[in-house]
């Protein structure tokens, strides 16, 4: 895989405690490189990094203090709740909320200095309305939808504000943005079509900085990176584009352990549901990770069915029959005893195993495969 760098599993082992049975490794400097790759693609424009959902469930904690101090003042989250928890970590970042405003929070934003992301006239209107309470201009920033029909205001919206100078004049627009549907497919006509859109839309309101790049928007090139892009999976090692290679490094490394091995005979099954028959004698590896760690029931496999291909040490070995709570199983059949016996690590995802891949066998996204790594495996953060 392109700009992978193979970690050290020996020490890996050494520290993990002798009772660990999966390990999560979030690679801190991974994360930075990826961000500093973000910074140049994107420059001149600002480069911020989306750190909702528990920074894509890799740790908030541990993702944000590294990003502010490789220099990034501006933050994304999705809910008032990450942003309360983000201050803390970032007492002097920018921070917007990408939720807007719901109604009776906006004091809650105005005593922790967070920016809502207002989705509706509403919004805008109880967001100038509170700032002249105060008797200050809060800054915040307006979502326009640009065709993607999620959050944001409509064309009609834009309209019926856009020359509402009272309310303009009692807020501070810092930030006018809008979201790519279609950016991970660089030929879709629907980002030009929402660029333009973009285009139109904002030059009817304040003049303001302008966003509309997420990490798929930055690789469409400079058209798309305006005052200041929003990447999020590319941080984390995601994959924007579908097609080429990823031109960012894995983030996160997921070890299970080998419990037990053991030879079945040919005409056997494995596993709940009895959904896989060997056809040949084979080496079973139960492997300690389950769908509690974030390995998706989707990846279990019938007859038929090609498995997930994991790693044990160098060599290759596809998961076999259905995913249960704790467990897997892995057929080690063709790989050496030595790296296949019980105690030793199975690399789930790594350098040898993306999170593309892994998302592909499972039917879903590596967003999703990230999100969902689960709490129970042992986290260790490297570098940063
Ligand atoms: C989540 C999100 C992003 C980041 O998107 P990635 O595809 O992860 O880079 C950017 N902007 C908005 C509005 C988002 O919701």
């Amino acid at each position: 895989m392109t700009g992978s760098r193979p970690l050290d599993v020996t020490s890996t082992e050494h520290e993990a405690a002798a009772s660990e049975t999966a390990i999560l490794t979030i690679d801190l400097d991974a994360l930075l490189a990826n961000y500093r790759r973000l910074c140049e693609l994107a420059a001149p424009a600002e480069c911020a990094a989306v750190v909702k959902a528990d920074a894509y469930g890799l740790g908030l904690a541990q993702a944000a203090p590294a990003l502010a101090r490789a220099g990034c003042k501006t933050f994304f989250v999705a809910t008032l709740g990450e942003a309360k928890a983000l201050r803390k970590l970032a007492p002097h970042a920018t921070i917007y909320v990408l939720a807007g405003l719901m109604p009776g929070t906006a004091e809650l934003f105005r005593e922790r200095d967070l920016r809502p992301v207002l989705n509706s006239a509403e919004e805008i209107k109880e967001w100038a309305s509170f700032s002249a309470s105060k008797g200050e201009t809060l800054p915040c920033a307006v979502h326009i939808d640009s065709g993607m029909n999620r959050l944001g205001l409509s064309a009609e919206e834009v309209d019926a504000v856009a020359n509402a100078r009272d309310l303009w004049a009692a807020l501070k627009l810092s930030l006018v943005m809008s979201h790519l549907a279609c950016a991970d497919e660089p030929r879709h006509p629907k980002s030009e079509a929402q660029r333009k859109a973009f285009d139109r839309l904002r030059a009817r309101l304040p003049k303001a900085l302008a966003s509309l790049a997420n990490s798929a928007g930055i690789l469409l090139g400079p058209n798309y990176a305006y005052d200041l892009v929003r990447p999020g999976i590319a941080l984390y090692g995601g994959k924007p584009h579908r097609q080429g290679a990823n031109p960012f490094q894995p983030v996160v490394h997921l070890k299970g352990r080998i419990l037990q091995v053991r030879n079945v005979a040919a005409g056997e099954t494995v596993g709940y549901g009895a959904t896989r028959t060997l056809k040949a004698p084979s080496r079973v590896a139960i492997v300690s990770v389950g769908y509690a760690d974030g390995l998706f029931r989707s990846l279990s496999t019938k007859d038929g069915e090609e498995g997930l291909v994991v790693y044990t040490g160098s060599h290759a070995a596809p998961i076999l029959g259905r995913v249960s709570m704790d467990l897997i199983t892995v057929d080690v059949t063709h790989v050496p005893e030595k790296v296949s016996r019980r105690g030793q690590w199975v690399e789930l995802i790594g350098p040898n195993v993306s999170a593309q891949e892994f998302a592909h066998h499972a039917g879903t996204i590596d967003y999703e495969v990230l999100t969902n790594l689960g709490r129970r495996a042992y986290r260790r953060y490297i570098g940063g």
